[in-house]
Order: C-alpha cells, then sequence, then structure tokens
C-alpha cells in the first residue's frame, strides 16, 4: 500500500514540485489547494512528468469543516505537508490581515485535526527570512531569530510558535519546519515550473521574462550594499532539490528517525551569489542577454544571506545536487515553454 501524504498548496511552486518527488518515491499525494495563487493545468503538467493522475481536492484551508470532512473521506493520511500560504512580501505590508488570516488560520486547522484524525507528521514550509540579518554568515539553525520585516515575515515566526506549541502540548506529534533560502529553477522536463501571478517580485522570473522581452529590463535593486559588487547576496536553491528534501523529511518522521518532536532543517546550497553574478551566469549559461539597470534599493531588503547547510546534510542527510547553471537553464526552459504556450491560446 502506498502512503498517503496529504499536500496543502500542492499546485503551486514548491508544492507542485513535491508531488511529483513524492510520486517518484512510491507516495500517493493528495493536494488541497484553493488555487487562490496557481492554476489547475498543473496537475496535467504532473500527470505528464509521471504518468500518475494526481489526486486533488479544491478545499481552502481556512475552511475547518471542509478540511475535517476532507480527513473523513481520505482515512489513513500518514503526513502533511503544509505549503498552503500566501508569500508575496510586498502585498502582505499592504494586506496584514489577509496574510495573518491566511497563513495562520490554515495552520491552526490543520494542527487542530491531526489528532482529531490520528495524523502524527507536519512538514512545514518555512523560510530563512525569520534570521532577518544574520550577525554571523553563513546561518546556522541555531542563529537568532529576528524581528519580521513584514507581516509575511511575522506569519512564518509565528507559524513555527504555533508548531512548537501544539507539538509540546500533544506527545504524539512530530514537526520537521524546513527553512528555505531562495528556491529557482522548474522541472526539467519544463512541464511544471513557477508561475507568477502578474509582474514577478521575485528575481529570476524578472530576469527570464526580461530574458524573453515581456518586459523591457530588470532593474537590480541596489548596487552600494556592503558586498563585493554592491548588490545583495542569497543562496539560491533548486526548486527539484528543495523538492526531494520533503521527501526525505516525510520519511524521517515515518521511519520515526527524528531526534526531536521538532526538527529545523536550513534547506540551501551553502553558497552565496549575487544578484549581479546571478544575472551573468544566466547570460552565461543561455546565451541570453539581460537588459538591466541599476535602481535604488528595495525596502526591506537583506543585505546578504546564505545557509549553513551541514546539518542538513549530516542529520537530515539531503544535499542540493544541481548546479546553478543547470538551475537557470531550466528556469529559461520553463519561461520559453510559457512563451510558446501563451502564444499558441
Ligand atoms: N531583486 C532585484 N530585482 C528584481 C527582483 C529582485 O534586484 O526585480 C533582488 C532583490 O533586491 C534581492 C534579490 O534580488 O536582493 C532576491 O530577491 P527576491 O525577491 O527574489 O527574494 P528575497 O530574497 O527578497 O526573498
Amino acid at each position: 500500500m502506498k502512503k498517503k501524504v496529504l499536500v496543502t498548496g500542492g499546485t503551486g511552486y514548491i508544492g507542485s514540485h513535491t508531488v511529483v518527488e513524492l510520486m517518484n518515491a512510491g507516495f500517493t499525494p493528495i493536494i488541497v489547494d484553493n488555487l487562490s495563487n496557481s492554476n489547475i493545468s498543473v496537475l496535467d503538467g504532473i500527470k505528464k512528468i509521471t504518468g500518475i493522475e494526481p489526486v486533488f481536492e479544491n478545499i481552502d484551508c481556512k475552511d475547518y469543516i471542509a478540511l475535517d470532512r476532507f480527513f473523513e473521506k481520505y482515512q489513513g493520511i500518514e503526513a502533511i505537508i503544509n505549503f498552503a500560504a500566501s508569500k508575496a512580501v510586498g502585498e502582505s505590508v499592504e494586506k496584514p490581515l489577509l496574510y495573518y488570516r491566511n497563513n495562520l488560520m490554515s495552520l491552526v486547522n490543520l494542527l487542530e485535526l491531526m489528532p482529531k484524525h490520528g495524523i502524527d507528521n507536519i512538514v512545514f514550509s518555512s523560510s530563512c527570512t525569520v534570521y532577518g540579518q544574520p550577525d554571523v554568515l553563513p546561518v546556522t539553525e541555531q542563529s537568532p531569530i529576528k524581528p519580521a520585516t513584514s507581516p509575511y515575515g511575522s506569519t512564518k515566526q509565528m507559524s513555527e510558535t504555533i508548531i512548537a506549541d501544539t507539538v509540546y502540548a500533544y506527545s504524539n506529534l512530530k514537526a520537521i519546519l524546513l527553512r528555505y533560502f531562495n528556491p529557482i529553477g522548474a522541472h526539467p522536463s519544463g512541464e511544471i515550473g513557477e508561475l507568477p501571478n502578474g509582474i514577478p517580485n521575485n528575481l529570476l522570473p524578472y530576469v527570464t521574462q526580461t530574458a524573453c522581452g515581456l518586459r523591457e529590463k530588470l532593474r537590480i535593486f541596489g548596487d552600494d550594499y556592503n558586498t563585493e559588487d554592491g548588490s545583495c547576496i542569497r543562496d539560491f536553491i533548486n526548486v527539484v532539490d528543495l523538492a526531494k528534501a520533503h521527501v526525505v523529511a516525510v520519511k524521517r518522521m515515518l521511519e520515526n528517525k527524528s531526534e526531536k518532536s521538532v526538527e529545523i532543517f536550513n534547506l540551501g546550497t551553502g553558497r552565496g551569489v549575487s544578484v549581479f553574478e546571478l544575472v551573468s551566469a544566466f547570460e552565461k549559461a543561455t546565451g541570453v542577454k539581460v537588459p538591466f539597470e541599476v535602481a535604488p534599493r528595495r525596502d526591506g531588503d537583506i543585505e546578504k544571506v546564505w545557509a549553513d547547510t551541514s546539518y542538513a546534510n549530516e542529520v537530515l542527510g539531503w544535499k542540493a545536487q544541481e548546479t546553478l547553471e543547470d538551475t537557470l537553464r531550466s528556469a529559461w526552459n520553463w519561461e520559453q515553454k510559457l512563451m510558446s504556450r501563451d502564444g499558441n491560446s
């Protein structure tokens, strides 16, 4: 019998790649998503890659009663991976209550329903945003949690606390909190990838949209930071590598290998790459020029952050494998597929 894993937000960017990796590893993922920031066509992409029709329920995790019914219908779920959340930093500043409602209510509903339905394991999508600007780099899981700089960041910090408190209160529960650095790229098949809603906020989707002429120019936010070339530094992690870490985390919990009831892992490559470096690596990997200009700093940006991955490498037994060049090519491949799809529709 294949083990069932609920993937909330499973049609989203990281969620969809994780569904594919769960299927590849012999699990039966069950997707719950309200399609608020994703497209139903993702299900076709997943099927093309795996040959398996994904199980999908259009449910909003804020709806306790609908979720309760869902768990009645799908008995025997062994673990939950909770991606369902809003993730745009700027939007969260404008609409804080939307973020608190979406991200926290969904989580609280899931946690309340887990004991009721006999589910013990949850993997949570957290973020390196919880560290703010770390004093020491690379950043380890022990680094202090800094005051959040946006409601989005607050929801990630609060969610981690809510999970820890709940696990403490219910002795059967276990959680793994995965702190992502900067996920980029797409599935190598080009069947699934990031689908930004409107003008992209994140760097790489803006780069690929500029490269294909959808945007005139990339704006590089700040060249006067205290870094070698003056631009910010991030740890860009391939989305398939990231997805695989979720499978490892689920197996770890199901095989009772967790050393603590709440474990935290950084998911990054351990390598800091500046914004300028990323753009020139993209140009080199794809042979396509990206017109850009330097613009003022963006409010709330962290100067530099990259992961110490030794704990994830040694204890979780996971390591990022893909090269930056292949990852950038996968993003470009996906962008070109999107262009030809949109052009044909
Ligand atoms: N960035 C940029 N131009 C853009 C988008 C992002 O220069 O159009 C920079 C941004 O200022 C930051 C880095 O790229 O230094 C990564 O930003 P992103 O929004 O992708 O991720 P974040 O680290 O902010 O979550």
